[in-house]
């Protein structure tokens, strides 16, 4: 619509252009309804919740080397800090989120999905879900979807088990919710070393192609190392990914996933 034109026919074009941007608005909503939608499917169903800004397409992480930054135990006061960083360089992470955090710190869930990131469940009290019984189990998940879908509108489709600790049961209970078991690869223990040359070096080291980074939003030592860790692979080509970016798209529910081949597949020890 061609707002200056619309202004010289007089108060009607006002209107009409009244009327325009209200349209405009409602299809707004209708196609956020949509995206979170397809992000959903065979869960809870979905609250209206912040739009995502619209994203390029992925990078090939067959060819390119790529890696994912994943952040655990969030929401806590220091992910704004880190959501500027991240925001600063242009990087996309993956936040797995702490249920009761996720209700604590609604509005930091909402930017983590404005800014780009992936949102995931980490369970609702830290529990340890591969000794729990299936009661337990369905209650630490069930909690922490319904808390991120009530914060943001978006429900979740990967769980990171706290401490990794899986099971049969959670494995079936994961593919019955629609939920990824997310691992990783490289783990610079940055909740024992709370230093930020420690976290930096660990994992500028241990980086490969295909990895996926462990580390912990709610300690501001490894918030202060995440520059330079971004900078640092920057620098040897890696390309930042979301989990799900990572594995070309669409998990699996139920399974693990812990690393994938990315880049030059002969370069890999
Ligand atoms: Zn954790």
């Amino acid at each position: 619509m061609d707002g200056p034109n619309l202004v010289r026919k007089g108060a009607a074009a006002v209107l009409a252009a009244a009327i325009c941007a209200w349209l405009s608005t409602l299809g707004q909503v209708a196609g956020r309804a949509g995206l979170v939608a397809a992000g959903s499917e065979g869960s809870l169903p979905a609250a209206p919740g912040p739009k995502p800004k619209p994203k390029k397409p992925p990078p090939d992480c067959g060819r390119v080397k790529c890696l994912a930054l994943t952040f655990d135990d969030g929401p806590a006061e220091s992910t704004g800090e880190l959501l500027g960083i991240l925001a600063s360089r242009n990087v996309k992470a993956t936040f797995f989120l702490i249920g009761e955090n996720a209700a604590k710190y609604p509005e930091l869930v909402r930017r983590e999905l404005q800014g780009g990131h992936e949102v995931a469940d980490h369970s609702y009290t830290h529990a340890d879900l591969g000794r729990a019984p299936r009661k337990k189990i369905l209650s630490e998940l069930t909690r922490t979807q319904d808390a991120i879908r009530r914060a943001s509108g978006f429900t979740p489709v990967m769980l990171r088990p706290p401490y990794g600790s899986t099971s049969k049961r959670l494995t079936e209970i994961t593919r019955n919710m629609g939920l990824a078991q997310v691992m990783w690869t490289v783990d610079p223990a940055d909740w024992e070393h709370r230093d930020t040359k420690y976290v930096e070096r660990r994992v500028l080291k241990s980086a490969k192609p295909g990895a996926i980074v462990l580390m912990h939003d709610i300690h501001p030592t490894t918030v202060r190392a995440v520059p330079k860790i971004i900078d640092g692979l920057a620098a040897q080509g890696y390309v930042f990914v979301t989990v799900s970016e990572l594995f070309g798209g669409r998990l699996t529910p139920g399974e693990e996933y812990v690393r994938r081949n990315s880049g030059d597949a002969q370069g890999l020890p």
